[in-house]
């Protein structure tokens, strides 16, 4: 399971290529599914009055997908400064490549596996590219270099898998662990009351106008899920497989095998606390 994403949980939105803020545009990636939603949005980030855009996640390696986000930039009169990538699945990354090289620009990510040119990308970071302010936000959990992007201006967050438009995510074991995803929720809530950031541009799904509320909703379902899991554990379920038949009979049983992800690193999160 590697394109590990959506569970159900949440109402369903509308999704759609185009405008989203001030400064972020929606193009969507043709490759919808059960774990991608109506498929990967990749963003495309600017000042208004700059030539140089920003592209985070260019999906999967889909030419006319690449195309059509290079079209979109250079219909707003700019070209593409530089590409940002959330985090390694291949739904969001594997066309990184392809666009450097269609756009011949670098791309930063946390893991240096998948950078082209030397910058890297990690905490405390500042992409100013063409004027734009996005500042880094690490955000482990899903997976462990997931990585969110706080949009200031726009009072927004792209948050990659780490939250989505709709359902909840898979907290991708081994990789994702339950102890760093709870910190980066705790990390996007204090920028939702702190910093004052009511969007969330996700890596999936529609855009969510309450950020505050989507971040609330996702530590309750996680605290809810994991209290499942530990009676789960307590009536005597033992491994992984038995546990999701018991915590996630509301599931489809097609997102099993990512729900046992997320069961695996609930197990983990529950031992490492001496609770089970
Ligand atoms: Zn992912």
């Amino acid at each position: 399971m590697t394109d590990a994403t959506a569970l159900p949980g949440q109402p369903r939105g509308a999704v759609a290529s185009g405008p989203a803020t001030a400064r972020a545009v929606n193009v969507l990636a043709p490759n919808p599914s059960a774990m991608t939603l109506d498929g990967t949005n990749t963003w495309i980030v600017a000042e208004p009055d700059s030539a140089l855009a920003v592209v985070i996640d260019p999906g999967p390696l889909d030419d006319a997908h690449l195309r059509a986000v290079i079209d979109a930039v250079e219909r707003g009169g700019r070209r593409v400064g530089l590409t940002l990538l959330t985090h390694g699945h291949p739904d969001h990354a594997e066309g990184a490549g392809r666009f450097a090289e269609l756009t011949g620009t670098r791309v930063r990510a946390l893991d240096a596996a998948l950078r082209l040119g030397d910058e890297g990308l990690g905490a405390g970071d500042v992409i100013t590219t063409g004027g734009l302010e996005l500042r880094v936000v690490p955000t482990p959990g899903h997976t462990a270099d997931s990585l969110s992007f706080h949009l200031p201006a726009d009072r927004a967050v792209l948050t990659g898998d780490t939250i989505l438009g709709r359902g909840t995510t898979v907290v991708a074991h081994p990789d994702g662990r339950l102890g760093d995803y709870l910190d980066s929720l705790r990390r996007l809530r204090s920028l939702t009351v702190d910093d004052g950031v009511h969007t969330v541009l996700p890596g999936h799904g529609p855009v969510l106008e309450d950020a505050q509320g989507a971040v609330e909703f996702y530590l309750a379902h996680r605290a809810h899920r994991l209290a499942q899991v530990e009676t789960a554990v307590e009536a005597g379920h033992r491994t992984p497989s038995e546990v999701v038949a018991a915590v996630y009979a509301d599931v489809d049983r097609s997102l099993w095998p990512a729900a046992e992800l997320s069961v695996r690193a609930q197990l983990e999160y529950l031992a490492e606390h001496g609770l089970i």
